[in-house]
């Protein structure tokens, strides 16, 4: 026989013991809801009390250091859309920040009214993109400008006044972070600036015309001194014949240069030019360089304008240390100084 002791939901109970162990249960559990609820209100108590007095704030950060407090994450960010990352300058492509401003909510105290404030930090870590335009003469950067119109309006009017052969003037699109070092131009002092390049390189290629003979460009003085006797001078008491170079007085041993670049020909002694170089250039054009007290170049030696290839001496028929040059076109003496020391 079984002793029943009681019925729990339906289910008959023959331990006393467990009838206890229900009881006890049911009621704990009770009582843990009980004290859930008390904790759910007094947190909502709380946090309702927290509100009231602090407000929820955003603190904005450049690298964790605060830059001011702001009602709005949105808000904010519209406000950097709309004023950090813009740019008056119509030059500007676009606008980035170089910094990463972070937000975190806080409650505080605290009044959020900082966006201008942080405007105007976030504008000073910026970065700006700028599209100029700039006029190349010969492919050298001569001027910019803030517009292909202003631009093309340069181009044609200086292709107006020079001829094609002057120089060869481009516009080249530049993206560049410098603005302000670039520095572009108003159309007029842009347009006078190429204008004067373009001057610049039309006068340099006429005095170098004027320095070329039959296509060779006398670009060096061999040495620099006094000249103390010319082309076709007369002196009977030097020589029997008009003079057929240019005589430049110069200490014994000055280094004596190559007016143009070619081809040692000759490196030697020559009767009345004692020792002698002679240089072959292009197009029947040769140098000649007499008198030199010592010959550094030998003959087949290819040379470029400047090079050195003698010293200054008074070897031969001389009163005194000098050079004497002679040009020579196809074998005819011409006057040096309708090319050089002129
Ligand atoms: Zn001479």
């Amino acid at each position: 026989m079984c002793k029943i002791y009681g019925i729990i939901e339906g289910v008959a109970v023959k331990k006393e013991s467990e009838i206890i162990l229900y009881h006890k249960l049911k009621y704990c559990t009770k009582e843990l809801w009980k004290l859930l609820a008390i904790i759910t209100i007094a947190l909502f108590i709380i946090i309702t009390i927290a509100f009231i007095k602090y407000n929820p704030v955003y603190a904005v950060k450049i690298n964790d250091e605060i830059i001011g407090y702001v009602k709005s994450k949105k808000v904010m960010e519209n406000i950097i859309n709309e004023q950090v990352l813009t740019s008056d300058n119509p030059c500007a492509i676009f606008t980035e920040l170089t910094v990463e401003p972070t937000y975190e909510l806080k409650l505080s105290n605290i009044v959020a009214n900082d966006e201008e404030k942080v405007a105007q930090i976030l504008s000073e870590n910026t970065t700006t993109m700028y599209k100029v335009y700039a006029i190349a003469l010969n492919g050298e950067i001569d001027s910019y400008v803030n517009t292909l119109e202003e631009a093309e309006n340069i181009v044609a009017d200086m292709k107006n006044e020079y001829s094609e052969d002057v120089a060869q003037i481009s516009i080249q699109e530049q993206y560049t972070k410098n603005f302000e070092s670039i520095g572009t131009e108003t159309l007029e002092v842009a347009k006078a600036k190429v204008n004067s390049g373009l001057r610049d390189i039309k006068t340099e290629k006429e005095r170098i015309a004027a320095a070329t003979l039959n296509g060779v460009y006398f670009s060096v003085k061999p040495v620099s001194g006094n000249i103390t006797s010319r082309y076709g001078a007369v002196e009977t008491s030097v020589r029997d014949h008009a003079h057929g170079g240019l005589d430049i007085a110069a200490p014994y041993g000055t280094s004596i240069k190559a007016a143009a670049e070619g081809t040692i020909s000759y490196s030697g002694w020559m009767s009345g030019y004692g020792y002698l170089i002679i240089i072959d250039h292009a197009n029947g054009v040769q140098t000649y360089y007499g008198h030199c007290s010592k010959l550094y170049a030998s003959v087949g030696e290819e040379v470029a304008a400047g090079d050195v290839i003698a010293a200054v001496g008074s070897t031969g028929n001389s009163t005194g240390n000098h050079l004497h040059l002679e040009i020579r076109l196809n074998g005819e003496k011409v006057n040096p100084q309708s090319y050089i020391y002129k």
